[in-house]
């Protein structure tokens, strides 16, 4: 629970300060229209405390929409995709299905090679710029296997703890 939670919080954190920026500025931005300029417009509106509910739920609405696309463009920049491309998608595919496809679709974290710091790819097998063995491969076929392994799923044999070569 307090693990889910830190890793909530550290998700949040990769948001630009942009797209917070524009989420509170979208948020204020709502209250003017609705409470202070629409009123003087518009004489066939709902009763105030409808109208204070209404557009706080909407500015809240709005901001964390904002907040989700500066998320998309973030994550997705760091997982080695195109960001300008996501954000364009989950921006203007109506109905969510944007943001839908980006959180089925988005790959694996990247992560450093462990030898030369380098960042390669979640699917790689050598570091493509050292040559460092990112997992171990089964000693028998050569494929790369998991850690955790007991037998090798493309040739069957038993394969050893230390396979790492
Ligand atoms: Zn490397
Ligand atoms: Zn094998």
């Amino acid at each position: 629970m307090n693990r889910a939670k830190s890793h909530f919080h550290s998700e949040l954190a990769i948001i630009p300060p942009v797209a917070t920026v524009i989420a509170v500025l979208a948020f204020v931005l709502m209250q003017i229209c609705l409470l202070g300029l629409l009123p003087h417009y518009e004489k066939d509106i709902p009763p105030m405390p409808a109208m204070v509910l209404i557009s706080i739920f909407g500015g809240v609405f709005v901001a964390i929409i904002v907040l989700m696309i500066g998320y998309v463009y973030a994550d997705s920049k760091r997982r080695g995709m195109n960001p300008l491309l996501w954000t364009l998608l989950v921006i203007f595919v109506p109905k969510a299905i944007g943001f839908i496809a980006y959180f089925l679709l988005r790959k694996p974290l990247l992560e450093p090679c462990p030898k030369c710091g380098a960042t390669v790819g979640a699917d790689f097998g050598y570091c493509q710029k050292c040559g460092y063995a990112l997992r171990p491969f089964c000693c028998h076929c050569g494929r790369a296997i998991s850690h955790d392994f007991v037998c090798c799923p493309y040739c069957g044999k038993t394969v050893a703890a230390a396979a790492t070569s």
